[in-house]
């Protein structure tokens, strides 16, 4: 598979040439894959091929299933793959964005030039439906190399180009301006995520967010000078052991009329978290690069929502720091003063994402008064055992916000599942010596965490997604194999496209 990849669409040919993937259908009579007719003409000149093939491989046209099929007779093709797509009617975007990421999955890496032939009988294969296809292989093709010296050879891994052919040219590169940005936001997520944490310092990260500038977003950048002006102690607490100086970045696109109150969203961008004075045992502490995973998110929506141009404000705010053991370390048993003037005992430093996300929550709320905030965070070890690496944990004071993130879940397949929030759960956190701690005690732990964080979000609607089992680490798909997913960027940006916009 090559790693990266050029598309382009263009409209039906005429005749077949080169490398092809036709797309068939499941449920037909007799359990046989079926073409649609403008792709049962282009193999014509093979006869009945395809069907006679299929029956010795058994093919079905079930999602998943392929056919290939090495220089066919009568086709001045080298090699045709057909891929099943199951049942066409029942396909949605989803399904066209996985297909995408099937295909690229299956080219080889010396397949050079490719042509998909977009269509299937009985299904609306169309603009929208092929440009979720590009936005597959895209996503299929990346991964992040850049620290291996020897790479691929240069002709085959860098140089596939793939043409989708689809029945209105014109519609298919419109949609796909609106997708190429998303796929570009996923990318900068996975390669901040992918990056290590001493190129990815603070300073750095907060570097990288600037090239948002580029594409219309205005960037602010906090340091400490900044920080403790603004009253930030939670947030400088977790920084101080580090020689690295902590930041927070403030982006924003303005899409919509100046008067209408933005969205906001808001990532823990901890690019190294050693668990501090409360230090973590050594085995997998290496993972612990992918801690600003929130923060990535926050970037790559912000570019997304950016390059398609959506209609909205929205504001992304990220809290960037090092959380290091060092003399200059916090204590457990230290009290800091939050920005809402709320005192804060340290139990447990290891457990700084919270408060990294108290400030910038508290800071977002009162600068921008926003419509909403969400906040992403691989906040607590404790959302894995309830929720593996399937969903990421949802906590809201909305029922409506909640809603709505639950079905651009289901939408997109970054699924989320929400969780309890209740008086109960924040008795836990309540302090012998400060207002709160920063740790509610082992179990329930991803509550008590969310609990925290909504002692600083007044009575916004908010909603937490706690990304620790979704945001690295992520588990191979067919749209990604590599470890830092950007989970969040798709979800969040669909999220604004469907209830957000003007
Ligand atoms: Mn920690
Ligand atoms: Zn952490």
């Amino acid at each position: 598979m090559a790693d990266s990849v050029k598309i382009s669409f263009a409209p039906f040919p005429a005749t077949l040439e080169g490398f092809s993937v036709l797309l068939a259908a499941s449920g037909a009579a007799g359990g046989r894959a079926s073409l649609s007719a403008a792709t049962e003409a282009l193999v014509a000149p093979a006869g009945d091929l395809v069907e006679r093939a299929g029956s010795t491989d058994r093919f079905d046209g079930k999602s998943g299933a392929i056919l290939d099929l090495l220089a066919p007779a009568g086709l001045a093709v080298p090699r045709l793959l057909v891929v099943g797509v199951g049942k066409a009617p029942e396909l949605r975007p989803l399904d066209w964005l996985t297909l995408g990421g099937t295909i690229m999955g299956k080219l080889p890496d010396t397949a050079g030039e490719v042509g998909i032939l977009v269509d299937l009988p009985g299904a609306e294969a169309g603009a929208q439906a092929a440009a979720e296809v590009a936005l597959g292989l895209r996503l299929r093709a990346y991964s992040f190399d850049r620290y291996k010296t020897k790479k691929k050879s240069e002709d085959s891994a860098t140089k596939l180009r793939v043409t989708l052919y689809v029945k209105d040219e014109a519609a298919a590169k419109r949609a796909w301006r609106k997708r190429e940005g998303i796929g570009e936001g996923v990318v900068i997520a996975r390669d901040l995520v992918n990056e290590p944490a001493n190129v990815l310092t603070p300073n750095e990260f907060a570097r990288r967010a600037g090239d948002l500038a580029k594409v219309g977003v205005d960037v602010e950048v906090m340091g400490e000078k900044d920080l403790k002006k603004l009253g930030m102690g939670a947030l400088l607490g977790v920084g101080q052991g580090s020689s690295e100086e902590s930041q927070v970045v403030v982006m924003r696109w303005s899409g919509a009329k100046s008067d209408s109150a933005p969205v906001a969203f808001i990532g823990k961008g901890v690019v190294f978290d050693t668990g501090g004075i409360s230090i973590k045992p050594a085995a997998g502490m290496e993972d612990m690069k992918g801690d600003m995973a929130g923060a990535a998110c926050v970037v790559g929506l912000m570019h997304a929502l950016a390059r398609r141009k959506a209609k909205v404000n929205a504001v992304g705010v990220i809290g960037l720091v090092e959380n290091m053991p060092d003399g200059k370390a916090q204590r457990p048993g230290d009290i800091v003063t939050s920005m809402s003037g709320q005192t804060i005992e340290i139990i447990n430093t290891d457990a700084e994402g919270r408060l990294v996300l108290g400030d910038v929550l508290w800071y977002t709320k009162e600068r921008f008064k926003p419509r909403f905030m969400v906040d992403l965070a691989t906040l607590t070890g404790a959302i894995m055992v309830a929720l593996g690496t399937e969903n990421a944990g949802l906590f809201s004071n909305d029922d409506a916000l909640a809603a709505s993130l639950h079905e651009a879940g289901l939408d997109t397949g970054e699924k989320v599942w929400r969780m309890p929030l209740s008086p109960e759960y924040d008795k836990l956190i309540d302090s012998k010596f400060a207002d709160m701690k920063n740790t509610g005690g082992r179990f329930g732990g991803s509550i008590t965490a969310a609990q925290f964080l909504q002692r600083f979000v007044g009575s916004v609607p908010w909603a937490h997604l706690d990304i620790a089992g979704t945001g690295m680490s992520s588990p191979a798909s067919e749209i990604n194999r590599s470890w830092g997913a950007g989970w969040g960027v798709r979800l969040l940006d669909h999220l604004v496209a469907r209830q957000y916009e003007d």
